[in-house]
């Protein structure tokens, strides 16, 4: 039956910056469709895994910004569930600056957490799946900037971009394996990395006005999309980047 396709029973997901916004609906999401979801962040998880489910949830403390921690973060959620099924790169950040102003450390602060680690987890995620033998799901996010240039977000832009080449690109190696790669990409969603857009009114205006469903994204709205590209409902799925974005992109 179809909707059995979507369920996510028994699977293990890995999925980053799991204590607020985008991450957290999708963790919801996740355990809500049947998975045990490990949510790594590196603040306390206490609000997402007030939602969801008793042990269906477990916090793994980890900074994502230290490239070391992939393994520890791949490794010890093996240690604590033998198996790895689904991984979501949700965690990311964004800075704003003038291109002819932007700062090195700003560069690299963006393109590590949100590609560099992006790609090294998938690629220890991807090991893990080979040796399994049962594929796997892997869901990076993307954005609109994955799609658009942006302003004043060179290397957030530069980042998003990577991540909707880099999606195809492993999906390509990785579809012999049974292995799907895809990612999605949010329009502008109610979280803490918008809080500065919708603070400045003007620009918060510009921007509702010209998203056709007339409202901002909430972090429930990406939960569909991810439980789809987390299950066999999506096997044939792969190397695309689905927009969530309430029509943004068509406009
Ligand atoms: P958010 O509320 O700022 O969430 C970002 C998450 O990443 C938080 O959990 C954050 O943890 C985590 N994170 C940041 N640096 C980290 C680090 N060094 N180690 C571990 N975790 C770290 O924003 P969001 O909107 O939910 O963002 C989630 C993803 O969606 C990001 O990749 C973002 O680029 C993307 N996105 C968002 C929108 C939007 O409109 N909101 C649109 C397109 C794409 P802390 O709470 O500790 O900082």
């Amino acid at each position: 039956m179809i909707l059995d396709k979507f369920k996510l029973d028994g699977k293990i997901a890995v999925v980053t910056g799991a204590n607020t916004g985008l991450g957290q609906g999708i963790c919801i999401a996740l355990a809500e469709a049947g998975a045990t979801v490990v949510g790594v962040a590196r603040r306390s998880c206490e609000e997402t895994a007030a939602q969801i489910e008793k042990d269906r949830f477990f916090e793994l403390r980890a900074d994502l910004s230290d490239m070391n921690n992939a393994e520890y973060v791949i490794d010890e959620t093996i240690k604590q569930f033998g198996r790895i099924d689904i991984l979501v790169n949700n965690a990311g950040i964004i800075r704003r600056a003038d291109v002819v102003d932007f700062t090195e450390q700003d560069w690299d602060d963006v393109m590590n957490l949100n590609l560099k680690m992006l790609f090294k987890l998938s690629q220890l995620a991807a090991r893990q799946f080979i040796k399994q033998g049962a594929g796997g799901k892997i869901i990076n996010i993307a954005s609109m900037l994955s799609f658009q240039g942006g302003i004043r977000v060179a290397s957030y832009t530069a980042s998003k971009s990577g991540v909707k080449g880099l999606t195809m690109e492993m999906a390509n190696e990785l579809a012999k394996y049974n292995i799907n790669v895809n990612a999605i990409a949010p329009g502008y969603m109610v979280t803490n990395n918008t809080e500065m857009l919708r603070k400045d009114e003007k620009r918060s205006a510009e921007i509702l006005a010209r998203i056709p469903a007339g409202r901002w994204g909430m972090p429930e709205d990406i939960g569909g999309a991810c439980v789809f590209l987390a299950s066999s409902a999506s096997d044939y799925v792969n190397g695309f980047t689905l927009a969530v974005d309430g029509g943004w992109l068509g406009r």
